[in-house]
């Protein structure tokens, strides 16, 4: 696998909707501030839904010093909101986005005017040029959606030439489907970092519910592991830190340019596995 230029660690959080909360967002941001994190990266629901929330989030993650990227998604909004939320971001000194299609709940309104993130993609580079660093995300076991591998490959390559400078996967937990991903778009002539999406393993009956829901594979080995553990959480934490260490250093070892730390506000788990890192 070629060796792609390095990017460091980054860290996901979703926006609180608690004064609790927001209060212990800041103890877990400042907790993994200190590992110097390339961004932090807050959540956006789908037809802007948490657009407030998200906004406050990524206003106090910005005043505290760290480069925030917000996520945008563009399934269920209208250009006009888009175009207003890019030149408020930009106005605030906010240079990256995580650009997605989204997913819209049951019920919830029409698709919207941009129908898929390549789609959003143009949008953003049409309206503010080159000023945003935009990622896109990834799927190395392909979107649950997507009718085959090949065409999730082809809409994968159109959504970063549409204006991506990097990737961030949705978290796997095999390592070979990450570096199969890359070698094929490589092949297909992206040459874009892309940044493998790192879930720590802490709770099973959540895992197992997110998993189902986003298409990631949770190999039987450690589906049987976990549910034998019950309702030992010091046992699945152990498991899951020693688990997800292994992946992270094989997909360094492997070349990978960084990590991107799906955090769900916590920091614990992921200082864990940090501190395993070579
Ligand atoms: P797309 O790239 O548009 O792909 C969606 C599906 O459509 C795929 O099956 C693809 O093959 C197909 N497709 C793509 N382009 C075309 C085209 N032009 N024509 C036909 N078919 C096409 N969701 C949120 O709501 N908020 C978030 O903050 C959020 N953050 C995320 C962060 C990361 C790193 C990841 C990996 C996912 C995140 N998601 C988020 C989830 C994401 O929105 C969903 O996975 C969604 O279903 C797809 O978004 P996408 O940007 O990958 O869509």
């Amino acid at each position: 696998m070629n060796t792609q230029p390095p990017l460091g660690i980054s860290f996901e959080f979703f926006p609180p909707n608690t004064d609790l909360g927001r209060e212990k967002l800041g103890a877990v941001r400042d907790a993994l501030a200190a590992r110097q994190p390339r961004f932090f990266s807050v959540t956006y629901g789908a037809g802007g839904s948490t657009q407030a929330r998200t906004f406050d989030t990524v206003e106090a993650v910005r005043r505290s010093g760290t480069t925030t990227a917000p996520h945008l998604s563009c399934i269920g909004s209208d250009k006009a909101s888009l175009r207003e939320l890019l030149h408020t971001y930009r106005d605030k000194g906010i240079d990256s986005l995580v650009a997605l299609r989204g997913d819209l709940p049951s019920g919830m309104g029409g698709a919207g005017e941009l129908r898929h993130a390549n789609e959003l993609v143009e949008f953003i580079r049409a309206e503010t040029g080159d000023h945003f660093e935009i990622a896109v995300a990834a799927y190395p076991e392909a979107h649950p959606q997507a009718p085959s591998f090949e065409r999730d490959l082809e809409n994968f390559v159109r959504k970063v030439k549409a204006g991506a400078d990097l990737a961030i996967t949705q978290y796997f937990f095999n390592a070979d489907a990450y570096f199969h991903f890359v070698e094929r778009v490589r092949a297909m002539g992206v040459d874009t970092p892309i940044v493998p999406g790192i879930m720590p393993i802490t709770n099973y009956t959540k895992l197992a519910r997110f998993s189902d829901a986003c298409g990631a594979d949770i190999p039987r080995w450690i589906r049987k592991q976990l549910e034998a553990f019950g309702d030992d959480s010091e046992s699945i934490q152990a498991f899951g830190t020693e688990v997800v260490s292994r992946l992270c250093q094989r997909l360094l070892d492997g070349g990978a340019p960084g990590l991107h730390f799906y955090t769900l506000n916590q920091s614990i788990p992921v200082l864990r596995i940090l501190d395993n890192l070579r």
